[in-house]
């Protein structure tokens, strides 16, 4: 066993096993998830910051198509997390959970030591004494039905654009590292996280009155074939999305990633492997709210 220390603004971060494999497919090692997460932290933490962190974490790996490693969701902080990592405590109906807080680069290291590929929040902060706070941006989740993919949710994304902008909302269109999209507008903080999904539910089911043979406002799966599903209940306060410059616990290390509009408008638009998701961070594109 091996292990790696990393310089992470003036402190060390122990990677053990840097070499250890978690996407069989590419070859992309723990070292690889933690230096993305490093080279990412700048564009990233800002998605995340103060906002209670559910890790997706794939202790083995994400397997191969045949044998998928396996996976779980931890909200709770377990006792060997390092005491740097910013913390709060949040209060559900039957019990209370510590969350991390993703507030800077070294908890990113940490999150790849211990083979976080996810990082999922909500829509809203916790207040420095931990009080939730109304949400900061409201969220819709585009998911492709049977027989749909991307190319069918990029042209509901540009309707959901539209139906945003007729309401005075900038939008943000982010294409998930898995089958479909996200697209963000930003929230003033007036809007509780029940009134965001209500304002979210308005949006979806005008879509579908105008595009009933493209879209779906409503849960039930077999009312999706050939259909693009648009999830506004994403924005209630217990949901959280997967955050914009997360990997995904896919056979490839894919991305969720901020597009900007005139990419989703281009024939051939594909999800995002890391190393093009590091060439363009690189290279300053970061399309923003
Ligand atoms: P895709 O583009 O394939 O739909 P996605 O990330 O949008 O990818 P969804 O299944 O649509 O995946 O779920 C939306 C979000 O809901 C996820 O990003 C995740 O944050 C959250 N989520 C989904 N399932 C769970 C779960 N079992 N536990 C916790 N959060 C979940
Ligand atoms: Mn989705």
């Amino acid at each position: 066993m091996s292990a790696q220390e990393l310089e992470v603004d003036g402190a060390t971060v122990r990677l053990t096993n840097p070499g250890k494999v978690l996407y069989p497919e590419s070859g992309t090692t723990k070292l690889d998830v933690a230096m993305y997460y490093l080279q990412v932290a700048p564009v990233l933490l800002p998605w995340a910051k103060n906002r209670p962190a559910t890790r997706k974490r794939w202790v083995d790996g994400v397997g191969t198509e045949a044998c998928p490693g396996k996976s779980f969701f931890q909200k709770n902080l377990d006792a060997a997390t390092p005491e740097w990592v910013q913390r709060q405590r949040v209060h559900h109906m039957d019990h209370d959970n510590i969350y991390p807080l993703v507030n800077d680069a070294r908890t990113l290291v940490w999150l790849a030591q211990t083979a976080t590929l996810e990082i999922h929040v909500p829509q809203w902060k916790l207040a420095s004494d931990g009080v939730p706070q109304n949400p900061d941006r409201l969220v819709l989740d585009l998911d492709p039905g049977e027989g749909t993919g991307l190319s069918e949710c990029a042209a509901v994304a540009l309707l959901v654009r539209v139906a945003l902008a007729q309401i005075g909302f900038d939008s943000l269109p982010v294409t998930s590292g898995s089958k479909g999209m996200h697209v963000y507008a930003r929230l003033d903080g007036q809007k509780t996280s029940g009134e965001a999904a209500d304002l979210a539910h308005e949006l979806a089911l005008s879509i579908e009155h105008d595009h009933p043979e493209m879209v779906v406002s409503r849960m039930g799966k077999e009312l999706r074939r050939g259909k693009v599903f648009i999830d506004w209940s994403q924005n209630w306060p217990g949901k959280t999305t997967v955050a914009p410059y997360s990997l995904r616990g896919r056979m490839l290390p894919t991305v969720a990633v901020p597009r900007s509009w005139d990419e989703i408008d281009q024939v051939g638009l594909g999800q995002l492997a890391y190393r093009e998701v590091l060439a363009r961070v690189e290279a300053g594109i970061n399309p923003g709210l």
